[in-house]
């Protein structure tokens, strides 16, 4: 166990990258990716964004009407072999008429969409992308990313395009191609045109693709991404080199300067528990057990979920406070907390070194007389300050179990939610 897995992306487990982001990376939609991939002059066909059928059948028939694909726009990857809740199979259409477009459209719009990437749970579509269909030769697929573990990013490609990366690795790992890109001199031509090789494009389609490549690794370089993945990218039966899909994950460091970037953020395709953490300046990631853990220090949070599990626990959530948080960050924070309905017993385990623990007693207690407290609730405080806030929450009437160590206070609170 350890840092929640969700927030990778998947395919930089092809490159051993370790599992160490605190918060999900900010993804966009891929009407989005094609805006960015028109201002990059990055090849892939015309489309539009569609909120109804009516703006669907308005979009078909601006791009011709006729050989033109329907596309949920979700943030998950899987849509063509995806099923919709109500029964409509495939979140991926080809169309041949305007008329069509529509009625595709009104079957998934407000409909939820579940591939093997969302989860069960599935993802709602509220927009489709009308765009034109192209006819496939050969699907292939490239992608750049983050490689920690040469200090630099990597291209990664493959002669198998339109399927999951990850079984490729796998069962042919013959047929992966990964090049690294110098760090400042970034993705050279030749480095282009050895990809190009690799991917069986020569003759005609090597300038194409090799223009593809750079302009995608100007766009990746530009917008501060971690990841631009392309699956497919295709070859068409007409000679062209055009990318059909897009997933991109953008580098949360750097969103300050990618204020266009920002712009693109669709909360609602974000876990609402940590949508509202990064209001308050938290780090927070939802996950699935009953145990919500309030902490102070990312490795603690890491430790404190360990010792939940090894208590026979499974830990709700992934929150660090950070050293200097506010009373009411606290408070904010143990209120997302009660917020979520999975929460079964609370423990909060803070080592104040540069964080009081009067402020954290603070804040839970103004929390809990602002939402009212009906879970077992345990607190090991330990460290600067410690005495007044042990007293601020004995003073405040709270039914708190203390813990006297780590240890203890996981198996208390495993206890508690038993009985
Ligand atoms: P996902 O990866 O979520 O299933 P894709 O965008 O990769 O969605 O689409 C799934 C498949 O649909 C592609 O592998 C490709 O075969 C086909 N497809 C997607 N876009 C187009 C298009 N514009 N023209 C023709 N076929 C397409
Ligand atoms: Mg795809």
């Amino acid at each position: 166990m350890g840092v929640p897995m969700v927030a990778v992306p998947r395919a930089s487990l092809l490159l051993g990258g370790t599992r160490h982001f605190l918060q999900s990376p900010m993804n966009i939609h891929e009407y989005q990716a094609k805006e960015l991939f028109a201002k990059y002059g990055v090849a892939s066909p015309a489309g539009r964004v569609a909120a109804s059928a009516a703006e669907a059948v308005a979009a078909a028939n601006e791009l011709g009407g006729a050989g033109l694909v329907v596309k949920a726009q979700v943030h998950a990857g899987g849509r063509g072999k995806g099923t919709f809740k109500n029964g409509f199979k495939g979140g991926v259409h080809l169309v041949n008429d305007a008329a069509q477009a529509g009625e595709i459209a009104g079957q998934m719009l407000g409909q939820t969409l579940v591939t093997h990437q969302t989860g069960p749970e599935g993802k709602l579509v509220s927009k489709v992308l009308i765009a034109k269909s192209v006819d496939i030769e050969k699907e292939l697929y490239f992608a750049i990313l983050f490689d920690r573990s040469n200090s630099t990013h990597s291209v990664i490609a493959s002669t198998e395009g339109g399927m999951n990366i990850e079984e490729v690795a796998e069962k042919t790992p013959e047929k992966i191609t990964k090049v690294v890109v110098h760090p400042t001199l970034g993705l050279q031509p030749y480095q282009c045109r050895k990809i190009a090789a690799a991917l069986g494009l020569r003759g005609k389609l090597l300038n194409p693709a090799v223009r593809l490549f750079s302009s995608l690794w100007n766009l990746y370089l530009r917008c501060d991404c971690s990841l631009v993945e392309v699956n497919p990218l295709a070859v068409t039966t007409e000679g062209e080199v055009v990318a059909l899909d897009a997933k991109f994950n953008f580098d949360d460091n750097a969103l300050y300067r990618q204020k266009d970037v920002v712009a693109m953020r669709d909360t609602s395709e974000e876990d609402p528990r940590e949508v509202a953490a990064s209001e308050f300046g938290l780090n927070y990631i939802g996950l699935d057990g009953n145990i919500a853990c309030l902490v102070n220090g990312a490795g603690l949070a890491m430790a404190t979920m360990d010792i939940i599990k090894l208590h026979g626990g499974e830990p709700a959530n992934f929150l660090d406070v950070g050293g200097g948080a506010s009373k009411e960050q606290v408070s904010n924070a143990f209120k997302i907390i009660l917020g979520d309905p999975n929460v079964k017993g609370i423990l909060v385990n803070i080592f104040g070194g540069i964080m009081d623990c009067n402020v954290i007693a603070e804040g839970i207690v103004a929390a809990v007389q602002e939402v009212g407290l009906s879970l077992p609730l345990v607190v090991r405080l330990e460290g600067n300050n410690v005495e007044a806030g042990k007293k601020t929450l004995a003073e405040s009437g709270l039914n708190v179990i203390s813990g006297d160590d780590l240890s203890d206070a996981a198996g208390k609170i495993v206890k508690a939610i038993a009985a």
